[in-house]
């Protein structure tokens, strides 16, 4: 009888002094899932609970006009070079990104955006984006390094391993340090 109710149950504890904050209690009936969800939305209930009001989306993300600013910089910056401009149409993009990098060109095609450290794709951005995010090529996430939303399918010269960052707290994270 108390299978829906387990569902959904968190436990309510108050340091002196302190505000109430809630606990994510794993429950045998939960999807993970919904555990995951779960533990999103707590999450950011304590951040607000605790002061730190949830940050808004970035700037670039709701502003077109700065948001293509950054990207029209990123493409034109000699150590930036975002691009393919047209994923279909590379031209000679790959080759000179290879020779930039001293690899192959097929080794240069495994460093995209979407697995870049900076690549942002994580629940609360995904609530900053103007609408459908994904295409054939890949998805739409923001760029914490430059500060644009890019897309998965390109990349730019400034690529770092480690990505893409799917949890809200390490895009709050990136976002605190701008
Ligand atoms: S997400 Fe990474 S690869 Fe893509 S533009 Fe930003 S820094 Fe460059």
């Amino acid at each position: 009888m108390y299978s829906n109710f387990l569902d959904y149950q968190t436990k309510i504890i108050t340091f002196s002094k302190t505000p109430t904050i809630y606990i994510y209690v794993k429950t045998k009936t939960m999807s993970s899932e919904n555990r995951r969800k779960k533990s999103l939305i707590i999450e950011r209930n304590n951040r607000k609970i605790l002061g730190e009001s949830e940050m808004n989306c970035p700037e670039a993300s709701e502003n077109l006009k700065l948001n293509t600013e950054n990207r029209d910089k990123s493409i034109k910056a000699e150590y930036i070079k975002y691009g393919p401009l047209n994923v279909d149409e590379p031209g000679n993009y790959w080759v000179d990104l290879a020779k930039h990098w001293e690899t192959t060109e097929e080794a240069a095609k495994k460093s995209l955006c979407g697995n870049c450290v900076a690549f942002d794709i994580s629940e609360r951005m995904k609530e900053c984006m103007p609408g459908k995010t994904s295409d054939g090529d890949g998805e739409l996430g923001y760029c914490w390094m430059h500060n644009f939303k890019c897309h998965s399918a390109r990349t730019c010269r400034t690529w770092a391993k480690g990505g893409p960052i799917t949890e809200d707290k390490i895009s709050y994270d990136w976002q605190s340090r701008q």
